[in-house]
């Protein structure tokens, strides 16, 4: 398994390394912060490390070696993945249940099939419910040598503080903008790199996929249709049915909510920045009425209605 990592994950992965050479590796890891900044992929790679059989100092896996070959196929007797499993009706449990845990907890007790280590990758770690997290807490109490348990999870606080308190944490933080920007220049996404930064307030992993599935497109698009709302070119109603003629309106009324909410702070007149405002919280309450029973139509309709219209100039690039 060969990652190109970002910089961030780099940086986390040396950390790792280095804790482990300085003799510091504790028995739990706990690699938090935000979705798509990569912290899986630095969590296995960082098992494959621990697991490889290379007798050099390097700081990477040789991909070379047995232990190696199990990774690069899946097979690898002492890494085992703990997450959410498909229920009877083949749909993901929003939970880890305890006999999932008790099962790593009785792996653990066994001898490691190669030499010496068994390490297991749990995520989301959020996502245990309460007797998972008991018995959870139970192996983290009694630790084994040479087990290593690796949490990875958006939502540290959402685990309890007796877990996370028996745990090295490692926080993933939103690299500068500098570093994010070079980054997603290195991926391809040169022209559109820093307008795709922006939307996604400083989030690279975001900003990559809106670049990559067109989000980013469609954000202009929702932008154009809020400024001829405001210079009366289109009508809210005509408006509202296209937006709700796909399967992105919710993802438009995120774009739409986050622009009026950038124009607000554009402007100086303390009216204007009101309506954009109450206009932002609006648009988010149509998102959270999306996903009851309300008719769709209805709510964005009413919505674009209120758009302030004559003359709204703090939009993003209205040039009239
Ligand atoms: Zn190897």
């Amino acid at each position: 398994m060969n990652f190109a990592f970002a910089p961030w994950q780099q940086r986390a992965y040396d950390f790792l390394v280095d804790v482990t050479r300085s003799g510091r590796l504790p028995h739990a890891l706990l690699l938090s912060g935000p979705s798509m900044l990569g912290k899986h992929d630095v969590a296995v790679a960082f098992a494959q490390w621990l697991l490889c059989e290379r007798n050099d100092e390097s700081k990477s896996a040789c991909e070379k070696c047995a232990s190696c070959h199990f990774f690069s196929v899946g097979t690898h007797p002492d890494l085992i993945h703990v997450s959410r499993e498909l229920n009877d009706k083949g749909n993901l449990r929003t939970e880890i249940l305890v006999d999932q845990v008790r099962k790593l907890g009785e792996w653990f007790t066994l001898t490691p099939a190669r030499f010496g280590m068994q390490i297991a990758v749990i995520n989301p770690a959020d996502a245990f419910n309460i007797s998972a997290s008991n018995a959870l807490l139970k192996t983290l109490e009694e630790p084994l040598p040479g087990r290593l348990l690796v949490l990875v999870t958006e939502n540290p606080s959402r685990l309890p503080a007796t877990i996370r308190s028996r745990c090295q944490k490692l926080e993933f933080r939103l690299p500068p903008r500098e570093e994010a920007l070079a980054w997603l220049r290195a991926q391809g996404h040169s022209d559109s790199a820093p307008e795709a930064l922006d939307a996604a307030r400083g989030h690279p992993g975001l900003a990559a996929q809106w670049l990559a599935d067109g989000s980013l497109d469609l954000r202009r698009e929702v932008m154009e249709d809020l400024r001829a709302l405001s210079q009366g070119r289109a009508s809210a109603t005509a408006t509202a049915q296209r937006w709700n003629a796909d399967e992105s309106l919710s993802l438009r009324l995120r774009f739409a909510a986050d622009l009026a909410l950038e124009a607000a702070g554009r402007l100086t007149d303390p009216a204007r920045t009101r309506r954009l405002a109450a206009w932002f919280a609006a648009a988010n309450r149509s998102r959270e009425l999306l996903r009851t029973t309300v008719r769709a139509d209805l709510v964005v309709v009413d919505l674009l209605l209120q758009w302030p219209v004559a003359g709204e100039r703090g939009l993003a690039g209205t040039k009239a």
